[in-house]
């Protein structure tokens, strides 16, 4: 098969891995830079143009897309679902997924376990909306946040009204969520693809840190997931749309939460954690599901 990466940066580990393993496979792979990809959607023959050319008709389409480039990223991978290639995870869902709140609004419907969680942008009662997730300690984060990076634990009701409002000072869009103590400043990254969990493995945050972040410190060790966390992982990655995806789990006394999916999941972290070939696994299903041109 001819298949395409897109991907930002070709020395990326999850790209790289991805190319080695489709070609182990004995397939074609490109890896087209998806910011320089342009399109003639006059035309009534979709097509893809790089580098001056048209792109070759490809059978599938790995897209790699960065949350800061979702909106043209998206447009890309809605032209190659245009010339018929199989997109391991659609423009739509991608797009879908960026969106945190409205993600949890789809999760939330379809009874999927989540934190208890409020959403503002200037809430006309603060203390309103802290107390309907239950009070201090809560945790509160900027909507557009990644890495862990403005995600704060409030300890008390006090402190919590009080970055609620240095927030709204920012006219940011904030979640306000349940702190899941139990957790114990752990999550589990759910790898899948499909309808499985291909791996699993648990990051947890470094000593006096509740956030589990890889990039905030935290390690990563494999782990065992119970059957009910397999059930709201592959749920979680059905609701979404994604065929590819990382679901992020808390541990919670009432069974798992879901906190987060993820349409672009890192390979590297994964692999190395549970030493599972799941780029590998990634081709596979893209042999099951592309049809050959
Ligand atoms: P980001 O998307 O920036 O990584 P997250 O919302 O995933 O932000 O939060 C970062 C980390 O903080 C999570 O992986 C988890 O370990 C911890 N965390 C986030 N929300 C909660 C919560 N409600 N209860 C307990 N821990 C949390
Ligand atoms: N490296 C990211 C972190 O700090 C995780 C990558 C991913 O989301 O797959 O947790």
């Amino acid at each position: 098969m001819k298949v395409a990466i897109l991907s930002r940066n070709k020395k990326l580990y999850s790209t790289r891995r991805l190319k080695e393993a489709g070609e182990a496979l004995g397939h074609e792979v490109d890896i087209i830079d998806t910011l320089h990809c342009y399109m003639d959607i006059t035309s009534n023959r979709p097509v893809v143009r790089y580098k001056g050319a048209e792109l070759p008709q490809y059978d599938a389409v790995i897209p790699r897309i960065g949350a800061s480039i979702s909106f043209y990223g998206t447009a890309v991978v809605r032209q190659f679902e245009m010339t018929g290639a199989f997109c391991v995870n659609e423009s739509v869902a991608i797009s879908r997924s960026r969106d945190k709140l409205r993600s949890m609004q789809l999760l939330s419907r379809k009874g999927i376990g989540l934190p208890r969680t409020g959403f503002a942008n200037r809430p006309d009662n603060i203390k309103d909306l802290i107390k309907n997730v239950g009070g201090a300690p809560c945790v509160i984060k900027l909507l557009e946040g990644t890495q862990g990076i403005g995600v704060v634990l409030a300890e008390t009701t006090k402190t919590a009204e009080a970055i609620v409002e240095a927030f709204m000072g920012l006219n940011a869009d904030i979640l306000i969520q349940e702190f899941i103590k139990e957790a114990g400043g752990a999550d589990i990254r759910c790898f899948v693809v499909g309808d499985r969990v291909v791996a699993a493995m648990k990051r947890q945050g470094a000593e006096g840190e509740f956030r589990s972040n890889l990039h905030r410190g935290g390690s990563a060790v494999l782990i065992k997931l119970t059957p009910e966390e397999r059930a709201t992982a592959v749920s979680a990655a059905n609701i979404m749309g994604l065929n590819v995806c990382g679901v992020d789990l808390l541990r919670a006394e009432r069974g798992p939460v879901v906190m987060e999916v993820n349409s672009s999941p890192g390979l590297e972290g994964i692999e190395a954690a549970t030493k599972k070939d799941v780029a590998t696994l990634i081709f596979k299903h893209i042999e099951k599901y592309a049809k050959t041109s």
